[in-house]
């Protein structure tokens, strides 16, 4: 049955002569010779014909030389006897039989070299003649489909850690939610408790070594059925596989063991801690049950557990999600509440210590709700941070308190006021202009204003704070460094900015009731830096009279706190202005 190259008919039907047949075999030979990838030349029964150059030298690198006279459908099945072998050969059967007009079809094969590689073949067949022998190639795609692979491996991990990424996560969560034969699957997320003051303060590079060291530390402490992934920033996700909640928080308290060792970061050991959320699906009510809703709730689950104190671990409950939607509620109230001149602003006054008098006012924001009552900041200001909504709650407060301290000045009562500026107001670089803009809306002089900022806000991005500090500086209005002394920022980062005055923090005044506490060494050094910077000082959160009388005597420029007043209303501020005699503070203490 063997045939040989001779046979190969033109494509015309025409009569012809030996010469001529001989002639037209001769160039299809050295056409096929000619083409570059690895060619055979198949009769009606798939025997091959007809091999060109590269066919044999491929076979050579191989070491697999099929030769003319060998059943190619055969060895198409057989080298891998795959379904993508017999696929082949019925294709190329209905191509000699005139019942397709080519094959073309991308097949796998071991590689010959062993070592667990393959190759990939584009096979691309078409027929000649009228008998039905067909010509076909063999285009080595190896490296296309290893380029693909890579690329779709990238596509689906996460490049810091190689860990699964978000899509890749889902993707697997969806897949375990999917399999009858699983009775509970279980998501743990992970979020590393202040990773944002690690990155500002040391850096994105230690950030993300630590990113790495801890995705290494999650992999030993998960069991070899679950599968650790990475969301995105600090964000770690275990997809727990036949396993319920209980057996989710044997795993969280696993990855909390992660944490005891310190991490050695750029030189330094620190030590770290994660709140984790969980969620699972409950035995048999999983019908419906998508990943992005387990891993909504797990994330529920997680602020839960950072909102009652760091290093928690919490378990999704429905109650949970009913508080998150009150909040987008109240999300959604609180815009119109900015546009609808819901908020008010309450005024604390700030005694000037040397002089006894007060001599400035912090504005602090309250929502008049119409049905909660006056809620204070702490209900509302993260939210608006987290809904964008801090820029029109900022400008609206400048506005305000711009506003009102031209109308005291108008009764007479000269008052500088401070604002406070939330960190996102900051981030969005529009801080200057919406300071201009209050100005000059309101006519006040730059002199009596004054922004708070707490280390925080500055901390993020240091070099734009302090571009923008140095223009509000220059227009006049003075900076001032909340909070100072509950954050971790570097000294010299908040030194190097160009801040008029420092807050001190209440956590410190709080424990100053005598000269020779703690707090009162703490505080006098904070004094000591302020004024080698030439700044300002400020007691915040003065209680007593013994506090008031400690932070006089350690040189506090300013304080403030329940001791000398509360926050109030601008109309109350006026008479307690008038009510109030200095000689009062200067009885009551110092
Ligand atoms: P803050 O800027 O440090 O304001 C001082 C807070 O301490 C005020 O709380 C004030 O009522 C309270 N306080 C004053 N003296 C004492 C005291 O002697 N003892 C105690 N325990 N507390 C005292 P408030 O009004 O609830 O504001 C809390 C925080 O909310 C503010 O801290 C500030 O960070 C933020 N906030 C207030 N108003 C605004 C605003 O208009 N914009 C932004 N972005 N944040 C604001
Ligand atoms: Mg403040
Ligand atoms: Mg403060």
């Amino acid at each position: 049955m063997a045939a040989d190259a001779g046979d190969v008919q033109p494509p015309l039907d025409v009569p012809e002569s030996e010469a001529t047949r001989a002639r037209d075999a001769g160039l299809v030979a050295a056409i096929v010779d000619a083409l570059p990838s690895p060619t055979v030349v198949l009769d009606p029964d798939g025997v091959i014909v007809m091999v060109n150059r590269a066919w044999e030298q491929d076979g050579r690198d191989h070491g697999v030389a099929i030769r003319p006279g060998a059943d190619y459908y055969a060895e198409a099945v057989g080298l891998a006897d795959d379904p993508e072998g017999r696929t082949l050969v019925s294709e190329l059967r209905e191509l000699i039989a005139g019942l397709r007009t080519e094959v073309s079809i991308d097949r796998s094969m071991p590689s010959p070299g062993g070592g667990g590689g393959r190759l990939w073949f584009h096979v691309q067949a078409t027929r000649v003649g009228s008998r039905g022998h067909v010509v076909v190639t063999h285009t080595d795609v190896t490296a296309r489909v290893l380029a693909e692979r890579a690329s779709s491996w990238q596509a689906r991990h996460d490049h810091l850690t190689e860990l699964p990424n978000r899509a890749h996560l889902h993707e697997l969560i969806d897949r375990e939610l999917q399999r009858p034969d699983r009775p509970a699957v279980a998501v743990l997320f992970l979020d590393v408790d202040g990773f944002k003051t690690v990155n500002d303060s040391l850096g994105h590079e230690v950030g993300d070594e630590l990113l790495r060291q801890l995705s290494a530390r999650l992999l030993r402490a998960s069991r070899g059925q679950d599968t650790v992934g990475r969301l995105g920033g600090d964000e770690f996700v275990v997809l727990c596989r036949d396993c319920d909640t209980d057996g989710a928080e044997v795993l969280a308290a696993r990855c909390h063991a992660a944490f005891e060792e310190p991490f050695l970061l750029g030189g330094r050991s620190l030590r770290l801690g994660a709140s984790i959320g969980i969620a699972g699906t409950a035995r048999g009510v999983r019908r419906g049950v998508r990943s992005t809703d387990l891993v909504r709730d797990a994330d529920l689950a997680m602020y839960a557990a950072k909102a009652a104190g760091r290093g928690r671990v919490r378990v999704f409950s429905p109650e949970l999600r009913t508080a998150a939607e009150q909040k987008m509620q109240l999300a959604a109230e609180l815009r119109d509440a900015i546009a609808g001149d819901q908020l008010v602003l309450h005024y604390q006054p700030i005694l000037h210590l040397p002089s006894r008098r007060c001599t400035g006012v912090e504005a602090l924001v309250r929502w008049q709700h119409p049905e909660r009552g006056l809620l204070p900041p702490s209900d509302f200001v993260q939210l608006a941070a987290q809904h964008d909504l801090m820029p029109d709650l900022t400008r609206w407060v400048l506005r305000t308190a711009t506003g009102q301290a031209v109308a005291w000045e108008a009764e007479g009562l000269p008052l500088i006021v401070g604002v406070n500026i939330a960190a996102e107001h900051f981030a969005g670089g529009t801080l200057v202009d919406d300071v201009a803009s209050a100005l000059a809306g309101s006519g006040l002089a730059a002199d009596r204003l004054v922004v708070e900022l707490t280390e925080t806000s500055v901390a993020e991005d240091p070099v734009a704070a302090a571009a923008q500090l140095a223009q509000l500086r220059v227009s006049g209005v003075e900076v001032s460094i909340d909070d100072f002394g509950c954050g971790f920022s570097s000294i010299s980062q908040l030194m190097s900015l160009p801040a008029g005055s420092l807050k001190i923090d209440r956590s410190l005044v709080a424990g100053a009731d005598r000269l020779t506490s703690q707090s009162a060494a703490a505080i006098s050094a904070v004094v000591g830096l302020a004024e080698a910077f030439g700044m300002r000082s400020l007691a915040e959160g003065v209680e007593t009279a013994e506090q008031l009388a400690v932070v006089s005597a350690l040189g506090c420029t300013f304080a403030q706190g329940f001791h000398i007043a509360r926050p109030m209303a601008a109309g109350e501020l006026a008479r307690w202005l008038r009510e109030t005699s200095a000689e009062r503070y200067a009885r009551s203490g110092a």
